[in-house]
């Protein structure tokens, strides 16, 4: 099965370019040297509540994730979003971050 490089994930035999980031598809992985976690962020969120709430779900889910309370969306490089002012800001591992945005979409279905 070829991996992405990139976002470490196992795709089916067919594919051979990453359909997250583009990169082409290797046979292996190579071997992880010191795992550096690159973190990414989340969509923001409404406020540190929702944010918390989050949080919760992803640790409970096993997902390691950094909360970052009341930041400014245009700050966090997140222009545009449609959150002026105060968001709360969910950063977890770049290679869990499909995982996380899937819990992400389906908490914010409920809310
Ligand atoms: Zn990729």
């Amino acid at each position: 099965m070829p991996y992405c490089p990139e976002c470490r994930y196992e795709y089916e035999a067919e594919i051979q370019v990453c359909p997250d980031c583009g990169a082409k598809l290797v046979a292996e992985l190579p071997e992880e040297t010191v795992p550096e976690i690159q973190w990414v962020p989340l969509h923001p969120l409404p406020g540190s509540i929702y944010a918390e709430m989050v949080k919760e779900v992803l640790d409970r889910e096993n997902i390691p994730n950094l909360l970052i309370k009341d930041f400014f969306a245009s700050a966090a490089g997140v222009a545009g979003v449609g959150l002026p002012g105060m968001v709360g800001l969910l950063l977890v591992p770049k290679q869990q971050v499909r995982k996380a945005e899937r819990i992400l979409h389906d908490m914010l279905d409920h809310i």
